[in-house]
């Protein structure tokens, strides 16, 4: 039977908006020594803006092409790009067959043919790469520390978006709050660019030693299992190209309420609230529970 200690912890945790899946997911949450999170809408708000647009011809024509692709992905970048469009009063044009290639982009077919939305990883998968290919003034905008979403049709590329997201209010605090509790390694997970990645990371706290950019879902698994060979692992994400990892680390732990279906699935705790402050809750709480029933 599960000691009433936990009982009570996990009941104590749940009035929080912490859900645990089990007493078990609570006690090995004590025992973590690395903390892992997702960047793009875990540790962000996952509530990007648009910034900047350089493309050939009509910027109406290009957003529309671009939200007409996004349209059919759940990415917080595709939000981003839809509701500038929406903004501009643009009616996103049809795609169809569209699919995301994750941590990449999305690739579809439109009234001209083929068609991909995405970073520079998916830009060379598509034949374009280097200076002959993409356009200076893309190589320009890319240059900032902001994400930046190209919109091509094979090695030709139309144009390109820069997207921004701010730190969720609670994240700060939430990393302190749990350095402060004694943990020791807390590492940045995330298939955004690194200068992206240095930038939130500073705003956080996180060094450049804690920060790993450029991954791919299966290289956040790896991570994941490289750092579980040094003791437990949580890993903090919101679903979107991380369930692999969610599901890998010893302790899962999906945002709730911005989180898809499939992170609900794959975490052994729900922060319902997406509050970093209550995570760091719930580690106070694991650890003391750990305390009275040993
Ligand atoms: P994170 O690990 O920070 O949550 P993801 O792995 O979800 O980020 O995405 C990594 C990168 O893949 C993004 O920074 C972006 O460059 C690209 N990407 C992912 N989805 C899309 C999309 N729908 N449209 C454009 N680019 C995308
Ligand atoms: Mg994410």
């Amino acid at each position: 039977s599960v000691p009433a200690a936990i009982l009570s912890a996990l009941s104590a945790a749940a009035r929080g908006g912490v859900l645990f899946k089990g007493g078990a997911a609570l006690e090995t949450l004590a025992a973590v020594r690395t903390f892992a999170f997702d960047k793009t809408g875990t540790l962000t708000t996952g509530k990007a803006e648009v910034t900047g647009l350089v493309c050939e011809g009509s910027e109406e024509a290009f957003l529309a092409r671009l939200a007409g692709i996004e349209a059919h992905s759940e990415h917080p970048i595709a939000d981003a790009v839809r509701r500038a469009a929406v903004a501009r009063g643009l009616t996103p044009i049809a795609v169809r067959e569209a699919r995301a290639v994750p941590s990449e982009g999305m690739v579809g077919i439109d009234d001209e043919g083929m068609l991909w939305a995405g970073n520079a990883r998916l830009a060379a998968r598509m034949g374009a790469r280097g200076e002959a290919v993409i356009p200076p003034e893309i190589a320009a905008l890319s240059e900032g520390a902001e994400t930046l979403v190209m919109l091509g049709r094979g090695a030709r590329i139309l144009g390109a978006v820069t997207v921004a997201d701010l730190p969720r209010d609670s994240s700060k605090a939430g990393l302190v709050a749990l350095r402060q509790a004694g943990v020791r390694r807390i590492e940045m997970l995330t298939g955004d660019r690194r200068a992206v990645a240095v930038r939130i990371g500073a705003e956080l706290g996180i060094t450049p030693d804690e920060i790993h950019a450029d991954l791919r879902p299966e290289d956040k698994v790896k991570l994941v299992a490289g750092f579980a060979t040094q003791g437990r692992v949580a890993f903090v994400g919101d679903g979107v190209n991380d369930a692999a990892a969610l599901a890998r680390a010893d302790v899962g732990i999906a945002m709730g309420a911005a989180g898809s279906e499939v992170a609900l699935q794959a975490a052994d705790v729900a922060l319902l609230s997406d509050d970093m402050n209550r995570l760091a809750m719930a580690h106070r709480l694991s650890r003391r529970t750990a305390r009275v029933i040993r």
